[in-house]
């Protein structure tokens, strides 16, 4: 049976043309695809397109967006068996982040790619990176199930889990890294699927189900040498904010001046929802490994684990979309949701 694909343009390097007249970079129509990228009309797969209007540099995203992909995965979830979304690549993270907490009980694909040249130039890397995460969305196994039914990055010959993604070259062709999820499937000669690492839907009958009602009251503190108790303080007390993204050093270190710990218990006591993630690009928080860690846990604060910044944002936007009471938000905070932390 024939597989059909729905490829979402949203904006981004990938769809790009130089413009002969003044060799600007331009989006170009994309309902043109297959005249641009011929090599697709080689799959026995059926690509639609849609392309959002207008088209956004992914530096412009907004949450507004996550809740109108979702919406058109769900509405057309049943007339594919997998969407992949052209994005750009500076807040992919981001989005695939938030979409993995979205999208519940998903049992297709639903792959973003984008690229660091456009698709229009003689070396880009979009062609790879468009061919490939098609033909990952339409592959199925012999009883016709996605090989992959993840929300996914697909970049330099890897697809990665989206909520394990940052993107770390502004340069390379190999622009974003997992360091703590292996890739889900690389691509040489063949597609190599890492099926230990895939996971699969408890059902592959049940109902995809969709959040798309966010709460996006969140801020993020990086702690850094010098940083005053005026800035902490506007940030962890804030009244526009319900939680608070805490980047600390090395294993979830942070301060150890009584300053910044009476902060972090006044916060506390307002109920700030505060989460404890890691500067370092790999590894896991551990606040029973130091005393100041030891003492921001006492203090309240919840371990992001080995979440990526991008990851704790999506999943504190769907979860305090979902409760009201925050003690049932920092509970599933703890848990592994969907494969964002390794727990
Ligand atoms: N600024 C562009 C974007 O994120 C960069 C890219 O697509 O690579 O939309």
């Amino acid at each position: 049976m024939k597989s059909a694909i729905l490829l979402i343009y949203t904006g981004g390097t990938i769809g790009m043309k130089q413009d002969p007249e003044d060799q600007a970079l331009r989006p170009f129509d994309f309902s043109q695809i297959l005249e641009e990228v011929p090599e697709l009309r080689k799959f026995a797969v059926r690509i639609d397109s849609y392309t959002f209007n207008p088209l956004i540099d992914s530096s412009d995203v907004e949450p507004a967006l996550w809740v109108d992909l979702s919406r058109l995965i769900r509405d057309r979830y049943d007339e594919y068996d997998g969407f992949v979304i052209l994005h750009g690549t500076d807040t992919m993270a981001y989005s695939a982040s938030a979409l993995s907490f979205m999208l519940d009980s998903l049992t297709k694909p639903v792959i973003f790619t984008g690229s660091q040249l456009p698709i229009g130039m003689p070396r880009t890397d979009g062609k790879e990176n468009l061919v490939s995460a098609v033909e990952i969305a339409a592959a199925h196994d012999a009883q016709g199930h996605a090989m992959v039914p993840e929300v996914s990055i697909f970049f330099d010959d890897k697809l990665m889990r989206g909520n394990r993604c940052t993107k770390y070259s502004a340069e390379d062709f190999n622009a974003f890294s997992s360091p703590d999820c292996p890739p889900l499937a690389e691509a040489g000669i063949n597609i190599r699927y890492n099926h230990r690492i895939i996971r699969y839907p408890s059902s592959w009958e049940a109902p995809l189900r969709v959040q798309t009602r966010l709460d996006t009251r969140v801020s993020i503190l990086k702690v850094h040498p010098g940083i005053t108790p005026q800035v902490v303080r506007n940030i962890l007390c804030g009244p526009e904010t319900r939680a608070v993204i805490i980047e600390t050093y090395g294993s979830g270190n942070a301060l150890s001046k009584p300053w910044f710990l009476e902060i972090v218990q006044e916060a506390a006591a307002m109920d700030k929802i505060l989460v404890n993630v890691t500067q370092c690009k790999s590894g896991t928080v551990n606040m029973d490994m130091y005393a100041t860690g030891k003492t921001l846990k006492r203090a309240g604060v919840v371990s992001g684990y080995d979440a990526t910044t991008e990851a704790a944002l999506g999943k504190l936007f769907v979860l305090m979309g979902r409760f009201d009471r925050n003690s049932d938000v920092k509970n599933a905070l703890e848990m592994d949701l969907h494969g964002e932390i390794s727990k």
